[in-house]
Formats: C-alpha cells, structure tokens, sequence
C-alpha cells in the first residue's frame, strides 16, 4: 500500500483590510451605470434646492411607478398585497415609500431613512427693507452654516408665499439663465481691517446675512406722497405685479435663500460632484430610488423615509422627533390586515425594523488633516461609509449600532459587491454631529448610519465623489432587497 502523503497545509494568507478607491472594484458594465445614475442625480439635486422640491420630484417619480397614497387606499378599505408600493406624507416635505414584501409585515421593515432639508437662509416675517440705496432681505440662517461662506455669491430664491385669502404662490428665481439672482455683499480688502482681526466666527455674524434685492427707485408715476423708501417700494410693486402679493403676505410665507446655478462635475477627471444639497440628498434620493426601481416582491417590505428639519434637530411635524414614523406604521398595518389591525402589530413592526440612517459623513482633507483620525476617517471614492455611531465628544448622542447589526450590514454589502468603509465623524474632542437615528432607536428600531462621505459639508457648496454617490444607489439598494 502506499504510503499517506503528509498533507503539508499551506496556512490561509493573511490579508490587509486595506481602504482605497474603488474603481477597479467595478463590475462589467458597472461604470456605464454610475455615469447614468451620477447625471441623474446632478439633475436632480440642481433642480430642487429645497425640502419642498424635492419632496414633489420624488413623489412625482413614485406616482409613475404605481406608488399609491396609503391613507386613501385605506380610506376605501383596499387591501395591500406583496409587490404593492404605497407612500404617506405630511405637509409637502415628509414622505415615507413602502414596497410590501412577501413576509408579514409585522416581522418588520427593511428602511433607509434620509433627510431632504438642507441648511441655507430662511427669508424673515418682515424680510424687506431699505438702507442707503439698496434694498434687501433680511434673513435668519438655518441649520448649522459658516456664515462667511454664504458672502458674494449668486443666490436664488425658493418657497412658497400664502396670500391674505389662503391662496398659495410659488416662489423660484435665480436659476434659469434668464433669470436675476441675489447676493450678499462683503467688504473690500483695502477697508477691512477691523474684520480681518476678529475671528471666524465673530468676522460675519448672522444677523448681517442680508440679501441685495434691488435699488432701483419707484417711477415717478407709482410715487406715493412721503415715501421715503422709493427703492423699497418699487421692489413691492415688482412683487404685486409679478405674485399679486403685498408686504404682509410675507408673514406667511416660506422662501428660501440658497446657492444660484446647478450642480457641476468636478475636476479633469470628473470625478467628483460639486453641488448644492449633497447633505442630505445624496442619501435620500438614493433611498427613494432602491425602493422605486425595486422589480417584482420583495421578501420583507422595504421603504425610504425623506424626511424635513433634522439640519434643526429634527423637530416639528415634519422631522423625525415626530409622530410620523409609528403613524405610518399604523396605516401600513391597517392595509395589509384590515380588521385585524392592533397597537401590537404596530409595535412589533418598528421592533422588527431594520433600518439605515443614510445621512452624509466626513472625508479626509488634505488641508484639515488635524480633525480626523488618520486610520478611521472616510476616504474620498473609497465607498459607502459606514458609521457604527457618531456624536461628540464621549460619543454623546449617538445611537452606537451593536456589532451584530454591523455585521450583518457588512455581509450585504459584501454579497452584494457594495464598496464599503468604515468611518468615524472626527477625532473625538474635535467635535461631533448627530443624525436620525436616534428618533429611530427609540422604537427599538435597529439602526446603523451609513451613507456619503462629503468634503465642505453644509458650505454652499459640497463635494461628493461619483463612486460613493453611486455605491449609496448600490448599497441601500442591497440593504432593502435583502435585510
Ligand atoms: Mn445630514
Ligand atoms: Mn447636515
């Protein structure tokens, strides 16, 4: 007989986790793909600049993909069956898209959840008035800006204004070609040597962020006896004639100031995305649009939730510190059971919840490498980032993800080929940030962060790179298909 060989085993090789761009890591085809989804969204988020635009683009893509409004399908005791895509929202600026899946639904929801509010200037109630020659708007900032950023650039103007009679009129200007735009001055270098010596901060306060909107005195033939402010005046006569609105229709009213002009490509090799809004709608038009292309039934229900105010801390009807989440949840269980509706099956459905906060992280900044840690910050086209919490300073505020929920998250992305990264918001005294999630956490939800990192987040202008805005389609994608 012969002799056993001696089975000499070759120990396994020992690999590096090494993070690096991801663009050999593309499938066949796949470049073609990220292009395409990559213009899509540039177009996207250069034609709505505010939660209320891109509120009605997603629903709009809904309703021509057979999404129907939950509330009056339940209203006309209409059941859902698997493959049904229904959607609630509140206000024009919260919308949550279910697909229903083949599972009960109270085993849970496969959610990604986002935010379409972004931080700009919001007009104030009396916003307009004259001061030497210029008229301008007077405005209070919100979310968390560096004022000195939002000096001497075009700006446009969003919103809505409701007419003493309830009547609604919708405010866009500034990003057609043919339209004028808007600006904040700043001083000349050669006078600014009190502001050249006080700090950052203190530079450019946020009361003085007021918007040059004309200059121009009225005609003689509108003058009024006793007006002093004949510039103002004809800005309020421009107003009448263009929106039928007067002064106190300001009252009530929501305009927003944000950057004029669409998103670009960005550098020779065009390889990131220099836009307005990247925090938060990367993330959630990426999540609206896994759920939307979503074909055939999907095994859980999976769903996007967009949703308003988290740049505030997500108060208010519209942000997530809110009812919306668990009374959706409600009108999703009366679809799908009818009579056999209860509170129980609701509080399983959100206890069974799986769910991405898909919110923008950091980068690594060649000129700022002071903030991160070398070894945890996001790298630039590395991929989808994947933040098991975030907070400041002792983690404060986050909602820490358990390392099962991590792993488990990491095997889809891997599954499913998904570049991936692993990141932190900052070196931990620097300072911190917090998202969503945890008004998720708190219906026991399982929650992780996850989504695009940015270089200048909340400046006017953000940078994204196309692979990770690519690989966010790619990875929410695998995450509601397969969680
Ligand atoms: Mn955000
Ligand atoms: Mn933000």
């Amino acid at each position: 007989m012969p002799t056993k060989k001696a089975s000499a085993k070759k120990p396994a090789p020992v690999k590096l986790w090494k993070r690096e761009p991801g663009w050999d890591k593309l499938g066949a085809g796949e470049e073609a793909k990220l292009q395409k989804y990559c213009e899509e969204y540039r177009q996207f988020i250069s034609e709505n600049k505010t939660e209320r635009r891109a509120f009605s683009a997603i629903l709009k893509l809904a309703q021509a993909n057979g999404f129907k409004d939950i509330t009056t399908l339940n209203d006309q005791g209409k059941r859902l069956k698997p493959g049904d895509g229904v959607y609630r929202t509140v206000d024009g600026k919260t919308i949550l898209l279910a697909r229903i899946g083949k599972a009960p639904i109270e085993q849970g929801i496969n959610l990604v959840g986002g935010h379409i509010d972004c931080p700009r200037l919001d007009l104030k109630p009396y916003p307009l008035y004259q001061d030497e020659e210029l008229v301008l708007l007077d405005t209070h900032y919100y979310g968390g800006i560096k004022h000195y950023q939002w000096l001497v650039l075009p700006l446009a103007l969003y919103g809505v204004i409701i007419r003493r009679d309830g009547t609604k009129v919708d405010i866009s200007i500034g990003d057609r070609p043919e339209d004028p735009v808007f600006t904040i001055t700043d001083i000349l270098p050669h006078l600014d040597i009190d502001q050249s010596r006080k700090t950052m901060a203190e530079g450019v306060k946020g009361e003085r962020l007021n918007v040059v909107c004309g200059s121009r005195p009225v005609d003689k033939k509108h003058d009024e006896k006793d007006v002093s402010q004949k510039a103002k005046l004809n800005i309020l006569r421009i107003l009448k004639e263009k929106y039928g609105i007067e002064e106190e229709d300001f009252g009530s009213a929501e305009i927003e100031v944000v950057p004029a002009g669409p998103a670009r490509d960005l550098g020779f090799d065009r390889s990131m995305i220099l836009g307005y809004g990247h925090d938060d709608r990367v993330c959630s038009y990426a999540a609206a649009r896994a759920v939307i292309d979503f074909k055939g039934v999907p095994k859980r229900t999976m769903g996007a939730l967009l949703c308003d105010k988290e740049e505030i801390g997500s108060y208010g009807r519209t942000g997530m510190d809110s009812t919306f989440l668990p009374n959706t949840v409600a009108e999703l269980i009366a679809g799908c059971h009818g009579m056999n509706y209860s509170e129980l099956l609701v509080r399983r459905t959100l206890e069974n919840t799986k769910m991405l906060s898909a919110d923008v992280g950091t980068l690594a900044d060649p000129d700022y490498k002071g903030v991160n840690s070398d070894n945890n910050a996001g790298r630039l086209n590395c991929g989808l980032e994947v933040n098991k919490y975030d907070g400041g300073r002792g983690k404060g505020g986050a909602s820490d993800a358990s390392a099962e929920f991590v792993a488990e998250v990491r095997k889809i992305f891997n599954d499913a080929k998904v570049v991936w990264q692993m990141c932190e918001l900052g070196k931990p005294d620097v300072g911190g940030g917090g998202t969503i999630a945890m008004y998720m956490a708190r219906y026991g939800i399982q929650v992780i962060d996850c989504g695009v990192g940015l270089l200048c987040m909340h400046a006017p202008w953000e940078i994204a790179g196309k692979l990770d805005i690519y690989m966010a389609y790619k990875g929410y994608s695998a995450f509601v298909a397969n969680a």
